[in-house]
């Protein structure tokens, strides 16, 4: 039986942490009937309760137990920041040890995207971004994962309105947290539960090839997408530290595998950079490593941090290397810099508000 992944005695249990065999043998030792996990998890995950009031066919001592003995889950609002064109709203949630990670909630072309986030903090340490340069402090459970989801859709539901899409996208590396990830993953398109479409639902890693190949094996159809950023290896290692470890060869070794056995197209995300990694040199570089490749380029002009110095390159030359990609006939869409205004990139609502806490002398990363 799986056991709940924090038990700690001075905290109440987490529901969202649990699987369904696992409420059913808290509520047996409760001298509950089997289908009264059930009820509960509908509660959870088709009604998105969080108060257990609500469930009101559910016997009144149970639920104060319930409420006596556990919590959903779901966590506190601790920052809030809205593009001013309302397409992005992105709020800074607290987890029960008062850590915080961020969640991104997207409208855009009738789609409801959730970006939600993996770990506190990561410890891969791209140059260009917020998160890494943090470095590492937790791993999020499985049940901090889905409750990031769960609390946007419980938003959209007061509103008539549904959660369509899913992208582990925020902080953290999804694969370096593979378990409670893919924990996650699957609650959420539990045909029982949250029913998400698996093709509605995106992970995205920076090149953990040991986790790409492992989640080629789940017998799932979600969207792979792959932080490339760079198509040479002495380029992404200075951007993508993990490259030195997994290089470009084995890398897209992995990424066919994933095609050849999921049949499922990968998208590569490439940030771009002036000067750095937006040459006409690195599209065709890129061109070829996608040769003969189901994939698909997001490009992403770079949101500038505060402890990276690069900037995102001018709209002429982000056109030219679109244009460049174009020649090679490689798919791509260029995203638009979704709630820059706010501060979309990962980690960033994080970093002000940490650093508008403490002395703001920070170091600057090397
Ligand atoms: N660790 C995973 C997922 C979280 S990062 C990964 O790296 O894929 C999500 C995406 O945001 C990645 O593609 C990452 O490269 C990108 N990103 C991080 N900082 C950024 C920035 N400042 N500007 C643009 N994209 C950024
Ligand atoms: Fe970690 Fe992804 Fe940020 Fe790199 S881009 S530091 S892998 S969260």
């Amino acid at each position: 039986m799986t056991q709940p992944e924090d038990r700690d005695s001075q905290f109440p249990i987490h529901l969202y942490d649990l699987n369904l065999p696992t409420l059913q043998s808290l509520l047996e030792d409760w001298g509950q009937p089997t289908y009264r996990a059930r009820q509960l998890w509908e509660w959870l995950y088709i009604h998105l309760a969080i108060d257990f009031d609500q469930m009101t066919n559910l016997p009144r001592p149970l639920r104060q137990r319930l409420a006596a003995k556990t919590t959903v889950g779901a966590p506190q609002v601790v920052g809030t920041l809205q593009s001013s064109n309302g397409e992005t709203h992105k709020d800074l949630l607290a987890l029960k040890d008062g850590e915080t990670v961020e969640a991104v909630l997207m409208r855009y072309r009738g789609r409801r995207t959730a970006c939600i986030s993996t770990q506190v903090g990561c410890a891969i340490g791209c140059a260009f971004c917020a998160t890494g340069q943090m470095g590492f402090r937790r791993n999020l459970t499985s049940g901090e994962i889905v409750a990031q989801a769960l609390h946007f859709a419980r938003t959209l539901q007061t509103k008539g309105e549904r959660l369509t899409n899913v992208v582990l996208m925020g902080m953290g590396e999804p694969l370096l947290n593979y378990e409670a990830s893919l924990i996650a993953i699957r609650r959420l398109i539990d045909p029982q539960g949250f029913r998400l479409g698996q093709r509605h639902i995106t992970l995205s890693t920076v090149g953990i090839v040991p986790g790409i190949n492992r989640l080629a094996g789940e017998g799932l159809q979600i969207t792979l997408a792959v932080s490339l950023h760079a198509a040479t290896d002495s380029l992404r290692n200075q951007l993508v530290p993990i490259n030195r470890r997994y290089g470009l060869d084995v890398l897209f070794e992995a990424c066919y595998r994933y095609v050849e056995r999921t049949g499922r197209r990968v998208s590569f995300e490439w940030a771009l950079i002036e000067g750095v990694n937006d040459t006409p040199e690195q599209a065709q570089a890129l061109a070829a490593r996608l040769k003969g490749l189901l994939a698909h380029v997001n490009l992403i002009p770079l949101n500038p941090t505060p402890d990276y110095a690069g900037q995102s390159p001018s709209q002429v030359t982000l056109d030219a290397f679109a244009a460049e990609l174009e020649r090679y006939h490689i798919p791509h869409t260029v995203r638009v810099r979704r709630g820059v205004d706010i501060q979309a990139g990962c980690g960033q609502l994080r970093q002000r508000n940490q650093s508008s806490s403490r002395s703001t002398n920070r170091a600057r990363s090397p």
